[in-house]
Parts: structure tokens; C-alpha cells; sequence
């Protein structure tokens, strides 16, 4: 793929990897887990033990929230980010979270390990030019209608200014299909491996918008060779603020997981070698 300076996979083979926490993304399977959106103390808290007790890497949990009607739940800005630093740390998970706008980048960061760019920001190239230039690994998602040539460009943003800990994130694009909330491409993980040496995370909650849907696309995802899922977990789903039809509990979370951790397995019986 021609321009890419940074991004793009070398003949060496070699990979990137960096440590958040005890885990280095890259090389070990990432597990992110947790709310849509952080609604409370009480609810981030509950979440983040559940997450940990069901074996997730990660903590997720939005507090600003980028929603289609601006008269929907806009998040708890900075008293959500306090919320999840806490639960975090209570329950010894690094956290990651969305940071929507260009002048919150060092308060987000402040709080957070891992900052998120989300679907509608992708090509905000102001966000991704601030975002390159702070020590934080960024997790940048894939635009509905962004072409994967143009997901690795905005990567290309991101490390140009300096920050290597990029991973990129396949959360579903828009087709004509209407029955899934977008349609999770899993040949993007597949053509993404082969064409850059960053990390790449699947999100089959946002991807499909369907719970009975995220164990199966998750471990398809892993066929596929992502190196980690993010998936959406609400200690109570039906009561979510947003996002309420693709949440899973802590008790499927925690079948998920067995899963998860069988399949990555198998996988690796598969492939010796870099393959994926
Ligand atoms: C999210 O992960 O909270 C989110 C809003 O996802 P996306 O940007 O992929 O829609
Ligand atoms: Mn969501």
C-alpha cells in the first residue's frame, strides 16, 4: 500500500508490541471489557469487578460520548473519568477511554492508560495529530465508511508525531444490510495483518450491535487474527444508558472468556510461525 511511511509491515516481519499494565498488547490476547458508557460510581465499580473476576485484560467505559441525538446521554465527562480511574485501580485493570475532542486530550490522558479514538473521529486529523504527540498508547477505531487503506493512513497520523503504541480497532462498517447495526468485516483483520506491523482489536458489540452475536463474530475475529476483542459488558444491560441491545452480562462475559481463551489457543496449534 503505497504512502504508508510508518505504518506498513516490513519485510523483517517484525511486529509492534508495547506493555500497558502487566500485559503486552501485541503478544499477549488483549481482553478489553466493560460499559458502553460509565453511568456511576456504583455501576463502573461492579462492572470493573466483574470484569476482573471473569479474567478481561482492560477496563473500558465512556465518559464522553460522541451519540447521535444530542438530547441522548452525553456521558459524565470528568467525574466519569475519576469513576473509572478508581475502579481500575480498585481491581488492579488498566483502563481505556474515548477522548472526543482535541482540547480534553491531556485531561484524558491524565486519568486514562489507554486513550480511545472512536468510529466518528477517525479522520479528525487534529485529534490524531495531538493524540501522536503524547506517551499513551491509542487505540483508533475504524470509521463506519472508512476504507482500510484510509484507517492506515490515520495510524500513519498518529506515529508521524512520534507515538508508536498504536493499535487499530475493526468495529463494523456501513452496508446496505440493516439487521446488524453495521457489518463486522473480518477480512479487514486478515488484510490489516498483512499489511502493518500494529496490533489489531476487534469490537463485535458495536460491529454487529447484537449480544447473541458477540460470541460467535469474537471468535471468528480470532480466526481472522486480531490480537485482542473489545466488548461491551453492563453489570445490568436492560438499564444501560446507551448502547442497552449490545451489552453482555458479567455471567455470558464470563463464558466468553473460557471461549476465548480456547480458540486463541487453538489458533496458536495452527500457526507456527508470525502467520498471525
Ligand atoms: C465506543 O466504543 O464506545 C464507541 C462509541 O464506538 P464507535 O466509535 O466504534 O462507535
Ligand atoms: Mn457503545
Amino acid at each position: 500500500m503505497k504512502g504508508l511511511k510508518l505504518a506498513a509491515l516490513q519485510k523483517n516481519g517484525e511486529r509492534t508490541t508495547f506493555n500497558v499494565g502487566d500485559i503486552t498488547i501485541g503478544k499477549d490476547f488483549l481482553m478489553i471489557a466493560g460499559p458502553c458508557s460509565v453511568e456511576s460510581e456504583e455501576q463502573i465499580m461492579e462492572a470493573a469487578r466483574l470484569a476482573k473476576e471473569t479474567g478481561a485484560s482492560m477496563l473500558r467505559g465512556g465518559a464522553y460520548k460522541p451519540r447521535t441525538s444530542p438530547y441522548a446521554f452525553q456521558g459524565l465527562g470528568r467525574v466519569g473519568l475519576k469513576y473509572l480511574r478508581d475502579a481500575g485501580d480498585k481491581y488492579g485493570l488498566p483502563i481505556i477511554t474515548e477522548v472526543v475532542d482535541t482540547r480534553d486530550v491531556y485531561l484524558v490522558a491524565e486519568y486514562t492508560d489507554v486513550l480511545q479514538i472512536g468510529a466518528r473521529n477517525m479522520q479528525n486529523f487534529t485529534l490524531l495529530t495531538e493524540v501522536g504527540k503524547i506517551d499513551k498508547p491509542v487505540l483508533l477505531k475504524r470509521g463506519m465508511n472508512a476504507t482500510i487503506e484510509e484507517l492506515l493512513n490515520c495510524a500513519e497520523y498518529i506515529l508521524k508525531g512520534g507515538n508508536k503504541k498504536v493499535m487499530l480497532c475493526e468495529r463494523g462498517i456501513r452496508t446496505y444490510e440493516t439487521y446488524t447495526r453495521n457489518t463486522l468485516d473480518l477480512s479487514a483483520v486478515t488484510a490489516l495483518k498483512g499489511l502493518t506491523h500494529l496490533p489489531v482489536i476487534v469490537d463485535p458489540s458495536h460491529g454487529t450491535g447484537r449480544k447473541e452475536m458477540i460470541k460467535p463474530m469474537s471468535l471468528s475475529a480470532i480466526m481472522a487474527g486480531c490480537d485482542g476483542l473489545a466488548v461491551e459488558m453492563h453489570p445490568n444491560p436492560c438499564e444501560a444508558l446507551s448502547d442497552a441491545d449490545q451489552q453482555i452480562t458479567g455471567v455470558e462475559l464470563e463464558d466468553l472468556i473460557i471461549s476465548v481463551n480456547k480458540t486463541v489457543e487453538f489458533r496458536s496449534s495452527l500457526y507456527t510461525g508470525t502467520q498471525v
